[in-house]
């Protein structure tokens, strides 16, 4: 079924930064395909804030594990049942370690289940997503498909204690880079955002570490991000304000790449 309302398909947004990436989109107009791997009442509560955000919006919720190919394909051919359009791709599924253990001793196991989830999942669905956009931009030449990664600033910060993420994450820098580049000539626009530290279930482990590192001076900023800081962005994009970049990376970390001396 075809709507007159843009489609975004947002991974993971049954929580967290996923999930106000789909109350701000829902809010600015956007259809959703609320994404989800195993939590479904989070998934449902999610849809009940996207829609009470925009009751005209159509919202969806459909579980797919975005490191299975066979899920990505279910994924993509649910957005085109339902909306028949994708306007918008926002990889923000991920996943941190089970547990932070120190490089010389991370098992094998965890850098694969960290890769496939992180970084295989968003390539392969950026690529088959992408196909879908050049289809769909040929028939319907008007529209302006885009495509939004949510990394991290461990894309460039050394972690040692969890280096299966930070590579994973290094690894979706380029991918932006390389989607950018191909996808520019389609007329479709990629963008990377690399959120600092976050309040959500991901880091709760790990609050008292960022409080203190917090209250020390470690962002300009002093304060946690909030999932809502990460959400806004991702609307400011996708409304389409900068379209003569590509490739481009937001920072959303209250200026923690800042070097300062
Ligand atoms: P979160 O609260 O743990 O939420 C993770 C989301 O991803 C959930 O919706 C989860 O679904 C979904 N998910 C996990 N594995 C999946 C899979 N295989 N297939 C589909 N969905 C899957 O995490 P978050 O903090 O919001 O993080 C979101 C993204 O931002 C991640 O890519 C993370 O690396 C990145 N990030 C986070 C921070 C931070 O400080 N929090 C900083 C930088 C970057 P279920 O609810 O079904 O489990």
């Amino acid at each position: 079924m075809n709507t007159s309302n843009p489609a975004a398909l947002v991974t993971g947004a049954s929580r967290g930064i996923g999930r106000s990436i789909a109350v701000e989109l829902a809010r600015s107009g956007f259809d959703l395909v609320i994404n989800y791997v195993s939590n479904e009442r989070a998934a449902k509560e999610a849809h009940a804030l996207a829609a009470q955000a925009n009751e005209r919006a159509r919202i969806e919720i459909f579980r797919a594990d975005i490191s299975t190919a066979s899920d990505r394909e279910r994924l993509l051919a649910f957005t085109r049942e339902r909306f028949g359009r994708l306007d918008l791709l926002i990889n923000n599924a991920g996943i941190a370690p089970n547990e932070r253990v120190d490089l010389l001793e991370a098992s094998e196991e965890s850098f694969a289940r960290l890769i496939d989830v992180n970084l295989k999942g968003p390539y392969f669905l950026t690529q088959a997503a992408a196909r879908w956009m050049i289809e769909q931009k040929r028939s319907q030449p008007d529209c302006r498909p885009m495509i939004i990664t949510i990394s991290s600033i461990s894309a460039y910060t050394a972690s040692p204690d969890r280096g299966d993420y930070c590579v994973a994450k290094a690894g979706l820098s380029m991918m932006t880079r390389l989607y950018a580049a191909r996808l520019a000539d389609e007329g479709i626009n990629v963008y990377e955002i690399r959120p600092g530290i976050i309040d959500t279930d991901m880091t709760a482990r790990a609050r008292a570490k960022y409080d203190a590192l917090i209250a020390a001076g470690l962002t300009p900023i002093r304060r946690w991000g909030r999932p809502e800081d990460v959400g806004r962005a991702v609307a400011a994009l996708a409304a389409g304000s900068l379209l003569f970049s590509t490739g481009e990376v937001i920072n959303v970390d209250g200026g923690f790449h800042l070097r300062r001396l």
